[in-house]
């Protein structure tokens, strides 16, 4: 019998993580930040966007607009201008300006730590504030569903799901919670090197032997 078949759902997902651990083992969130709140720029920013294209925008975005207070009363032409490349830009801008001046209303410009709190910021979901509370304030309370994270967790036969709340909450019942940021932080890695939407190299994937979706020529 392959180690895949004796394997349960649960133990196939922590050898996945043991392996994923030991394949990119200084694997860390890639996207450029200082602070807190610029994280959740720059994570609002990323939404249908490479962290790469992120980077090459937030030096000059934070340059002049550093932080809560100056973002909310941000000039929103200016603000547009400044995130146009990162696609969406007026939604993304429009809401990086009502997140930070409720930030600085509601919150006293300090980004909240609480999920519930963050959820209220317009523009945020549980991806965004998975990403912050993890990265920022090494707060694990979810498991980031991305495009690559939920394509890999299918592929992977680790859920059945398609929306990113239910694979999140399948992901959360089979991994430890002080994993639960640097799965999806390596998942991306492997997602982006190996496992990529168009054309997986099943053959060249250390996973294989535990992938359902291995197609191996
Ligand atoms: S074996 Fe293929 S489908 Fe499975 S994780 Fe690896 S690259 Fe993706």
């Amino acid at each position: 019998m392959t180690i895949r078949k004796r394997l349960s759902t649960k133990q196939r997902a922590l050898e996945i993580l043991v392996r994923l651990k030991r394949l990119y083992p200084d694997a860390a969130c890639t996207l450029n930040y200082q602070t807190p709140v610029q994280l959740l720029v720059a994570t609002i920013l990323s939404a249908q966007c490479t962290d790469e294209r992120v980077n090459k925008v937030t030096p000059a975005l934070f340059k002049r607009f550093p932080d809560a207070l100056s973002l909310a009363t941000a000039d929103l032409e200016e603000l547009q201008a400044l995130v146009r490349s990162t696609g969406f830009y007026r939604n993304k801008a429009k809401n990086i300006k009502a997140a930070c001046s409720m930030i600085e209303e509601k919150f006293g410009g300090k980004l909240p730590k609480r999920m519930e709190e963050l959820l209220e910021l317009p523009g945020v979901a549980r991806k965004t504030a998975n990403v912050v509370l993890a990265n920022a304030f090494g707060i694990n309370m979810g498991v980031t569903v991305d495009t690559h994270v939920k394509r890999l967790s299918q592929r992977l036969g680790l859920t059945e799901q398609t929306d990113p709340v239910r694979i999140e909450r399948d992901l959360m019942l089979l991994l430890p919670q002080p994993d639960w940021e640097n799965w999806s932080i390596r998942l991306i890695y492997h997602g982006r090197a190996v496992c990529t939407a168009r054309n997986p190299t099943c053959y060249d994937c250390k996973l294989s032997d535990l992938c359902p979706s291995a197609q191996l020529k």
